[in-house]
């Protein structure tokens, strides 16, 4: 085609008919890459074969249905007198765990409270605005931290202080509402973990920086 072009004498035809060759030659190239194209399409992208299987949660149930009963204060939320969720309220400050409501039909009903994780029984004692409480030593993606129980009735947990408790057995049961069992608060689970080895039975903290010493249950039960 080129070759063809520059034979031509007059240059206006010349010109013209350079311009059509090159044209053509643009055309014919970009023709030659769509085949090459067709003939390498680009590999699909992949995709992960088998399927991904949903990760077991890393912590086990504490009571039946547990994420349904999160209803109330979830871990984190920041709560005062006045605009707590639940009333009348006598606390201030970030909530260090989450609270896992007894459901109204079970109000009269026995409730039980199972180990999230596996480990000691670290304490279990009555503690002022819980009743009952007891704190398991755990392990949790490798590292240290306690679990508190608080609301339980104390002289249901069987185990004693340093006993070993597995993931999923029974701990307790939860104390009957608005009584000493449950530090005079409604029938519920308050469920905390912090990290490290140190017992803390805080329920709130007055600033987020503190809250940082907490992990959310929750994130670890889906
Ligand atoms: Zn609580």
């Amino acid at each position: 085609m080129f070759k063809l072009s520059i034979t031509k004498k007059e240059n206006n035809m010349k010109d013209f008919k350079l311009i059509i060759s090159l044209g053509m030659m643009l055309l014919a190239a970009s023709c030659g890459r769509s085949a090459a194209l067709l003939n390498n399409p680009a590999p699909e992208p992949t995709t992960s074969f088998p399927p991904a299987v949903p990760a077991q949660p890393l912590l086990s149930e504490p009571l039946k249905d547990s994420l349904a009963r999160i209803t109330k204060k979830p871990f984190g939320i920041f709560v005062t007198p006045q605009n707590s969720p639940v009333q009348p309220e006598r606390f201030y400050g970030y909530h260090t765990g989450t609270d896992f409501e007894a459901l109204a039909e079970k109000n009269n009903a026995e409730v039980p409270v199972y180990a999230v994780c596996d480990g000691p029984l670290l304490l279990k004692r009555t503690a002022t605005g819980y009743g009952g409480a007891a704190v398991q030593a755990c392990e949790l993606e490798n590292t240290d931290v306690t679990v508190v129980y608080g609301h339980l009735k104390l002289s249901s947990i069987s185990q004693k202080t340093g006993d070993r408790i597995a993931q999923g057995q029974k701990l307790g049961i939860l104390g009957k509402g608005y009584s000493a069992e449950t530090g005079g608060e409604r029938k519920h689970l308050h469920l905390s973990i912090r990290k490290g080895k140190n017992i803390a039975l805080l329920g709130y903290v007055q600033n987020k920086t503190e809250l940082n010493d907490w992990l959310d249950p929750e994130a670890y039960l889906k």
